[in-house]
């Protein structure tokens, strides 16, 4: 296969092209307009391949978007390119509705012209994927409550509103024009490779350099965890063996308030970088003094899980990684790797 993958040189992204190009034999374009989250080098070895190819596009550029069809012929898309960021959602929501909505109208259409004009073989055989979060569901009541694929979409915030709206518009485009779309939404992803403005990266970095590590309001929001490494096998499972029409959840069963991840990090780093001035050798209290409370964010869910059984019971997919391992290998990572978090745009000092 031929796989067109929007948002390749993001988090997620770059990990689901990494993982096509180590474990199969398809080929991939990689399609991103590199805004601040996007970065080439977090493609590591995949770039080098004879199967990856890489175009600087908006996806609301239609024509553009239109010509990387004309030369590549896809045989699956992939739509990771998003606006991802809930505080930058926030502060400047205009971007989250041009990308996620408008942006996600415009690959549709484009697909639908593409795939229309395919001959009967390859039109049975193209899929559109389009990747989306458990953030649409909304907040859980209750400690044992789970988000089904059936549970009723309720956005809190414009970045998992814009989601929700793309997710409706892929939903319309199978129904409505027949294009043979999947949809999955997961939960809150955590690995290398991941822009230093989200959680956990910002606290292995801040903690590192002896700066404050907010936690928003009294920190017990729930959020349920995956590797990143994890999901992107399961992306592949849906392209490759998910029924057209279906959506599949995908989450690791680490459900975990926000709190006791970032006293989880700080006794990892006490363990993996004990020379570290800000540590509890160096410093009285350790990386857990740095801990501070600051102000909720507006429109905050409580909590998120998932239940991941349809994707285990048909696709046979699970998360290979415990948060205990994953988040070990992270710590690692960031440890191992300043000259990517140095980068431009990523470097938070
Ligand atoms: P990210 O912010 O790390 O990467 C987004 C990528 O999309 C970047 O490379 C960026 O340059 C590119 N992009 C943005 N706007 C674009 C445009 N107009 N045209 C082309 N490219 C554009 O995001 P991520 O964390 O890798 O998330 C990928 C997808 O997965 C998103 O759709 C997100 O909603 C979804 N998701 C993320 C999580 C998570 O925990 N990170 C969880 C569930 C679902």
């Amino acid at each position: 296969m031929k796989i067109l993958v929007t948002g390749g040189a993001g988090f997620i992204g770059s990990a689901l092209i990494r993982h096509i190009i180590a474990h199969t034999e398809d080929s991939v374009v990689n399609v991103d307009k590199l805004t601040y989250a996007g970065n080439l080098d977090s493609l590591g070895e995949a770039s080098s391949s004879p199967r990856y190819a890489f175009a600087h596009v908006d996806i609301c550029d239609g024509s553009a978007l239109k010509r990387v069809f004309d030369i590549h012929e896809p045989d699956a898309v992939m739509h990771l390119a998003a606006e991802s960021h809930v505080d930058r959602s926030i502060d400047g929501p205009a971007a989250f509705i041009e990308t996620n909505i408008v942006g996600t109208y415009i690959l549709l259409e484009t697909c639908r012209f593409y795939w229309q004009d395919l001959d009967a073989e390859r039109k049975g055989f193209f899929r559109f994927h389009h990747i989306s979060t458990d953030e649409v569901y909304g907040d859980l009541e209750g400690p044992g409550a789970l988000f089904t694929e059936t549970t009723p979409y309720a956005p809190s915030s414009p970045y998992s509103a814009s989601k929700a709206s793309s997710d409706h518009l892929v939903r319309a485009w199978h129904r409505t024009y027949g294009l043979p779309t999947l949809v999955s939404n997961c939960s809150n992803n955590y690995g290398p490779y991941h822009f230093p403005e989200k959680l956990i990266p910002h606290m292995i970095l801040n903690a590192l350099h002896g700066k404050p590590l907010p936690v928003y309001g009294n920190g017990q929001q729930v959020r349920d965890w995956l590797y990143v490494e994890d999901h992107a096998r399961a992306l592949y499972r849906v392209v490759t063996a998910g029924e057209v029409g279906e959506t599949y959840n995908i989450g690791g069963h680490n459900e975990k308030r926000n709190l006791e991840v970032v006293e989880t990090l700080c006794e990892l780093l006490e363990e993996m970088a004990p020379e570290n001035p800000h540590s509890r050798a160096n410093r009285e209290g350790g990386f857990r003094s740095l801990i501070t409370f600051v102000k909720d964010r507006p429109g905050h869910d409580l909590r998120y899980a998932i239940d991941a059984s349809k994707i285990e019971r048909t696709l046979g997919w699970k998360p290979e990684e415990s948060f205990e391992s994953g988040l070990r290998k992270t710590v690692a990572w960031y440890l191992e790797n300043e000259s990517w978090w140095r980068k431009k745009g990523s470097d938070p000092f």
